[in-house]
């Protein structure tokens, strides 16, 4: 089964080849990563364990229920894992493209853009079903019953299996225009505002806040706010990723500190701030220089549109292994017969090597036609 195509290494002679080692030695993780293609619209790329203070600015709209909503990019993403490549792409689910007389934009080959289907979803529960088998496989093995859900063995099992899918379903990322302040750090650590001319100094970024980490944190904080704020538009917060090291004084590692995030509300900076109307003069500002919902899905990697037919076309080799490794999974594993083999014997004849298939078939059948049931789901996510 063919991967996707490992990229050549460029032929370099040794004097290029030493220039590209000694640049290799100065460069940093994450700050490489390109997730905006436009430099005057750049991610944020926060530093570990400094304490920051960001505004959200306050560009709003009204939902279908007459709510003021943030009006941001809610992009629906699906992460990739195969074969040791990791990708991320935007969920078609329920996207229509049409014209005046509801006829679907269509590719030179005539197929619809966006006609409200996704091939990752369309796929997501083969993937789940290609992981059942695996861990059922895995636990018969070592004798133990993959429904056995409190034993810690299974359990790593159904982790490593249900874990390790290659099409995921989408999560949520809320892709927000975020304000960040020039700041000093205090000698408690706290950020304080750099003023020029009575004004703070700020740089607009993108940053996408997935919707685990929006309840955990950003919306925590908000239940903390002692002047009533409701919406992370319009206040400013008090944001660190990780922590020194108390002892040391050593940065955390880039990973940990993603995961080590510190959201507080800073009402009484909002106030102050509101009140001098700066902190509408920045939402006018975040406004004219073009910070929408659009441009977001125009310039950030994992908010780029995908067509249909350019998923479909993009997941194939992975949607065809899930296909072959199920059906060589639905066939009892190690049993000497198998279809292949009652064929090439014309299956007269070999009554002991066809019975093991035929009688393992039917429960093997069972399992792989019952539907993805609720606790499944539920207990690998
Ligand atoms: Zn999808």
């Amino acid at each position: 089964m063919a991967g996707f195509n490992r990229p050549k290494p460029v032929a370099l002679d040794p004097a290029k080849l030493a220039a590209l080692v000694a640049e290799a030695s100065e460069q940093k993780i994450g700050g490489s990563f390109q997730k905006s293609t436009d430099p005057d619209f750049p991610y944020w790329n926060h530093e570990p364990a400094k304490p920051c203070l960001v505004y959200v600015p306050r560009i709003m709209a009204i939902d279908s229920e007459n709510n003021a909503v943030l009006d941001i990019d809610k992009p629906l993403i699906h992460s990739i894992n195969f074969n040791g490549q990791y990708s991320k792409i935007r969920c078609t689910r329920g996207l229509n493209l049409t014209d005046g007389e509801g006829k679907h934009y269509a590719d030179d080959h005539g197929n619809a853009l966006f006609d409200g289907s996704c091939p990752i979803c369309d796929n997501v529960s083969a993937g789940f079903e290609l992981a059942k088998l695996h861990v059922e496989a895995e636990c018969k093995a070592v004798g133990l019953n993959p429904e056995d859900k409190d034993n810690d063995q299974v359990k790593a099992i159904r982790k490593k299996h249900y874990g390790s899918r290659a099409l995921g379903q989408p999560d949520v990322k809320l892709t927000i225009p975020l304000v960040v302040f020039e700041t000093t750090e205090d000698d408690k650590g706290r950020a304080q505002l750099v003023v020029n001319d009575n004004k703070p100094i700020y740089k607009i970024f993108w940053y996408a806040i997935s919707q685990r980490q929006y309840e955990k944190t950003w919306e925590v904080a908000l239940d903390n706010s002692e002047s009533g704020a409701e919406n992370i538009g319009g206040n400013v917060f008090g944001v660190q990723f990780g922590k020194k090291d108390a002892a040391t004084g050593a940065l955390p590692n880039a990973r940990d500190a993603v995961k080590d995030l510190s959201v507080s509300i800073r009402d009484a900076i909002t106030g102050k701030l509101r009140g001098a109307g700066i902190l509408d003069e920045i939402d006018a500002d975040v406004k004219e220089k073009g910070w929408t919902k659009s441009k977001a899905a125009e310039v950030l990697a994992e908010n780029v549109f995908v067509s249909v037919p350019e998923i479909a076309s993009s997941i194939s080799t992975i949607t065809a292994d899930i296909a072959m490794k199920t059906q060589m999974m639905s066939v009892a594993p190690g049993s000497g017969g198998s279809t292949s083999l009652d064929a090439l014997t014309g299956g007269g004849g070999a009554a002991a090597a066809s019975a093991a298939p035929l009688g393992a078939l039917p429960a093997g059948a069972t399992d792989v036609d019952e539907p993805a049931s609720g606790g499944l789901l539920g207990s690998a996510v």
